[in-house]
């Protein structure tokens, strides 16, 4: 099979491997489309957890190929989506419901072989089934299911006004979740023109490109999917009194984040995070089977697997409207 291999930080080679043969408990799925995440620009750009070479992709759906023999729930021809995470379910943090903070935390394309690749295997208690699903779609279970665990984290109260700040992929992801929570309002900044229109065709009820436009102390809630830090730290000039603040976005590691911290005690902030998902998989399979959540209009690029250093530098200069780019590994 062919496999897209980070041998390390920014050389990417496309390999020539055996299709791995699925232990007992695994399954092999055929990959049919697999999402470029920033946590692969992170790996790609030598900047995150998990060793090389590495085959990256942990957004992916795929159709299985063969089981293992201890295999239950599936069969040869099911269309399935992976969760990528994969908790050992004994440490203290598992054991206490917290598997996002698993101690011996592995994952499908970070630490064990990815998604993209033309085979992959995966363990069966990681995979869901799609459905009739369309396979672009299900990619999506995995971006979409972090989404949910922040807006669980950021737990809104009903007709809230959101003010939220990026609106690539993941915030025009949040911007659909905030509505579904029942946001009254929601205001989206984003300094890409292009991206700040297509979030008013995904229900924002304004879109603006520049932060000066946004009215102070004004928001309920107030999300950040930049991962930017000089613009994290101006989510607390919007948050109401008593507001709260979602940093959703993934910072660069090793960046300072400067805010005043008067303000934080005055206006009695509650500042939250999110940290990758917490058993949301099968939520986002269900918003995205009845189009609660839409994402068709999310993927800007479809790309062979040969392809893949391209896609992940598209997303890296930002220079064109790149929202998710797609890469097809069996076409
Ligand atoms: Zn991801
Ligand atoms: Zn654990």
């Amino acid at each position: 099979m062919k496999a897209a291999s980070i041998l390390q930080p920014n050389q990417i080679e496309m390999q020539e491997l055996p299709i791995p043969e699925p232990a007992p408990g695994e399954l092999l799925v055929h990959v049919m489309a697999s999402g470029i995440c920033g946590t692969d620009v992170h790996i790609f750009q030598g900047e995150y957890l998990g060793s090389y070479p590495i085959i990256p992709g942990h957004e992916f759906a795929g159709v299985i190929e063969q089981i293992g023999s201890a295999v239950t729930r599936f069969k040869i021809g099911d269309r399935v989506a992976v969760e990528p995470n994969l908790p050992c379910d004994n440490c203290v943090n598992c054991l206490n419901n917290r598997q996002n903070f698993c101690l011996n935390w592995q994952a499908v394309g970070v630490t064990q072989p990815g998604g993209m690749a033309q085979y992959v295997s995966v363990p069966e208690k990681a995979t869901f089934s799609i459905g009739d699903l369309p396979f672009e779609q299900g990619a999506f279970m995995e971006p979409l299911s972090c989404v949910l665990h922040g807006l669980e984290r950021l737990d809104l109260t009903v007709a809230s006004r959101v003010l939220l700040l990026g609106a690539g992929p993941i915030g025009l992801l949040l911007l659909q979740g905030l509505r579904l929570n029942g946001a009254a309002e929601v205001v989206v900044v984003d300094k890409n023109p292009d991206r700040a229109a297509l979030a008013q065709s995904l229900g924002a009820d304004r879109s603006a490109t520049r932060l000066d436009e946004i009215e102070l102390d004004a928001y309920d809630a107030v999300v950040d999917a930049t991962g930017a830090v000089a613009v994290m730290g101006r989510t607390l000039d919007f948050a109401r009194p008593g507001g709260k603040i979602l940093l959703f976005g993934v910072p660069p590691s090793g960046q300072t984040m400067s805010v005043e911290a008067f303000p934080i005690f005055h206006k009695g902030l509650t500042i939250l995070s999110s940290f990758t998902s917490l058993r949301n998989s099968y939520q986002a399979l269900g918003l995205l089977k009845s189009k609660s959540i839409l994402v068709d209009k999310l993927i800007s690029h479809r790309l062979p697997l040969q392809e893949l250093q391209r896609g992940i530098e598209l997303i890296e200069r930002g220079s064109e409207p790149v929202y998710k780019v797609m890469i097809l590994p069996n076409e």
